[in-house]
C-alpha cells in the first residue's frame, strides 16, 4: 500500500514540477515567425491548439503571423509542425 502511494505522489509531485516549468516558460518566450521562410502552408494553424496564429494573405505572399501573443503558451507545437525552418522561440520583450 505503502508502494501505492510513493508512486502516486511521486507522480503528483512531477505533474506540479512540469506545470512550473510550462507556466514559466509561456510567460517568458513568444513564437516569432521567420517571414522569408514562411510559405503560409498553415501546418502551423493547424496545430496551434490556442489559435495564436492567423495567415496574412496580400500582395506581399501568404505567410503567418502572430496574432495574439497572450494565448501563445510557448508550447513549440507549431515549431514541431513547420517544416520551413519559419518558427522559433524568442524572450517577451
Ligand atoms: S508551418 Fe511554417 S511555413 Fe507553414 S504557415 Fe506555419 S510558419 Fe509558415
Ligand atoms: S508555441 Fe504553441 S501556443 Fe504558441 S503559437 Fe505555437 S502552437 Fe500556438
Amino acid at each position: 500500500m505503502t508502494k501505492y502511494i510513493i508512486i502516486i505522489a511521486s507522480v503528483v509531485l512531477l505533474i506540479i514540477i512540469l506545470s512550473y516549468f510550462r507556466n514559466k516558460r509561456a510567460k517568458s518566450k513568444v513564437i516569432h515567425v521567420i517571414d522569408d521562410n514562411c510559405s503560409g502552408c498553415r501546418a502551423c494553424i493547424k496545430k496551434c491548439r490556442h489559435k495564436a496564429l492567423e495567415i496574412l494573405d496580400n500582395e506581399e505572399g501568404r505567410r503567418v503571423v502572430l496574432k495574439n501573443p497572450q494565448k501563445c503558451t510557448a508550447c513549440r507545437d507549431c515549431i514541431i509542425a513547420c517544416k520551413f525552418n519559419a518558427l522559433e522561440l524568442v524572450n517577451r520583450k
